[in-house]
């Protein structure tokens, strides 16, 4: 499965400590993040994580791009929903198009914790056959 991970800075610790604790998993897929993100749960936990942008310089639109391609099959956005973001209108359009191409995500610690324990499970199985959507050429 190809899982991308997003968190604000207040919410950078509890992405670096659940991606710990989730390592076992994590570990038998592939990884993208934003930047500073991506850097610190690389640092952490020794996963390879590829990294786009930081989100505030287009990471989220890298991230979005992914998912209208249908090659993304999991987001876990840990945002911070008590502050303004720069990017905000960019944060918007990630969680609506896992919504348009119908993509797990959590934008919190407790759905995280479920959706990666359905992933160990199995449970996202069926992500093996939503094939890439045809593009017009
Ligand atoms: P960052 O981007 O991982 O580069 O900090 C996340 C964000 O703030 O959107």
């Amino acid at each position: 499965m190809h899982i991308a991970l997003v968190a604000h800075d207040r919410k950078k610790e509890d992405i670096v400590n659940f991606a710990t604790a989730y390592k076992a998993i994590f570990q038998d897929h592939d990884l993208y993040a934003t930047g500073t993100t991506g850097a610190r749960i690389a640092h952490a936990t020794g996963l390879t994580v590829h990294r786009f942008q930081s989100g505030p310089m287009g990471g989220d639109q890298q991230i979005g791009a992914l998912i209208a391609e249908n090659r993304l099959d999991l987001l876990i956005f840990m945002r911070d929903p008590l502050m303004a973001q720069p990017h905000e209108p960019d944060i918007i359009a990630l969680l609506r198009l896992c919504d348009v191409h119908n993509v797990p995500v959590a934008t919190n610690l407790a759905t995280a914790e479920m959706l990666l324990q359905g992933l160990s499970r199995g449970d996202l199985a069926w992500r093996n056959v939503v094939e890439p959507e045809q593009t017009s050429e």
